[in-house]
């Protein structure tokens, strides 16, 4: 049985008294949601935070609704609750998609979008107990000084394995972040840097808050599609998401396709629109810009599942997700 280590819960009931009590702790503190990742991860004393910051008792921090212009999602909103949202089927179907294929039911209830979005990054060589990764050396994302996927060099390439950021990313979300210094809006495609030990922009200190989808990205046809090894739990091997601006006939104005579980961040990948632009999405196009993914990715062994299958998989995964933007 894996033990968790001694901790103490904070339950702060305001944005300011998380980030002051982030203050107080320092280094010694982490924020918490549903704990779904970060349970798991002290358990394997990947972390070994001496207080924890509950946000879910925070009422800043939920709801779902129009504002201004955009959607906004509060953070601690599970996933269970954004893939079952009225506004967000209608709107952002690719998001509900993504939301409902996180893990498995009972996760989803408990995970919330604020922790996808922030969620650790993934290697078989990490996420394993202490016991297991002191008997390979440990390596460079925690107490070692080795890469055990590249073997040389001193970058950690742990895969980024989160469904949701990609979606969000073709939709041109927006992400608040609260800290000591006050408040700074991201947009999520600069939010994620390729490096696996801390792979976000955001600062041990600050609080992602609330995300904002702009309602202009809902006239995007939007897909997504998953590769697991089993449909009901397990991480994504592969994620595709895919939005593209198209006149009533179909015609193509510009389309964007972002993967992720490769890298450390998800990726958008090149070319696109150039391949699309002007026409409609048949066979031809979609076999183009298939060959065109399969080129641009090349998954690591930072994931127990063979890297060569899983890049055969690429066309299969983006085929599956433009047929579905062909009838969306
Ligand atoms: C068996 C299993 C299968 C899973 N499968 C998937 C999957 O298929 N796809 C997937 O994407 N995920 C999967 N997960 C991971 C996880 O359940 C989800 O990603 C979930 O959304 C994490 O949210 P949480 O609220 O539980 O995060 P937590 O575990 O509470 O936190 C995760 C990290 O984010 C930080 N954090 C959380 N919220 C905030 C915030 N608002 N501001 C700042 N920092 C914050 C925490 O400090 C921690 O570092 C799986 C987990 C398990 C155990
Ligand atoms: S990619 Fe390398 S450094 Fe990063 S977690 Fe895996 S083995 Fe460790």
């Amino acid at each position: 049985m894996l033990r968790l280590p001694p901790f103490r819960y904070h339950r702060p009931s305001t944005i300011a008294e998380a980030v002051a009590l982030r203050g107080e702790h320092g280094g010694e503190s982490m924020y918490i949601a549903g704990g779904t990742d970060l349970i798991p991860n002290m358990k394997h004393r990947l972390f070994e935070p001496a207080h924890l910051i509950a946000l879910k008792g925070i009422p800043g921090l939920g709801g779902i609704g129009e504002e201004g212009g955009h959607l906004r999602i509060g953070s601690v909103e599970t996933l269970t609750a954004v893939a079952t949202n009225e506004l967000v089927q209608s709107r952002f179907p690719a998001l509900a998609e993504a939301a409902a294929h996180v893990a498995g039911p009972q996760l989803r209830n408990a995970g919330t979008i604020g922790g996808n979005v922030c969620l650790d990054t993934r290697c078989t060589y990490y996420n394993q107990t202490a016991f297991w990764r002191e008997a390979l050396g440990f390596c460079l994302k925690k107490d070692g000084d080795v890469c055990h996927v590249t073997r040389v060099g001193k970058k950690c390439v742990a895969a980024h394995s989160a469904d949701t950021p990609p979606v969000l990313m073709t939709l041109d979300a927006i992400v608040v972040l609260v800290g000591p210094e006050g408040e700074r809006e991201v947009p999520i495609r600069d939010f994620f840097v390729a490096d696996g030990i801390v792979n976000t922009l955001r600062t041990p200190e600050e609080i992602l808050t609330e995300i904002r989808i702009p309602l202009s990205s809902a006239a995007r046809r939007q897909a997504y599609a998953k590769l697991r090894q089993r449909k009901s739990i397990d991480f994504p091997l592969l994620t595709v998401a895919i939005a593209a601006d198209m006149e009533a006939d179909g015609t193509v104005l510009s389309i964007e396709a972002v993967v992720t579980a490769l890298g450390s961040r998800p990726r958008v990948l090149s070319g696109w629109s150039e391949v699309a632009q002007g026409r409609t999405l048949d066979d031809d196009v979609v076999d183009e810009l298939a060959a065109r993914a399969y080129k641009q990715c090349h998954p690591l062994e930072n994931i127990v599942v063979d890297a060569d299958w899983r890049r055969a998989m690429v066309p299969v995964y983006v085929k599956r997700a433009l047929a579905k933007v062909r009838i969306a």
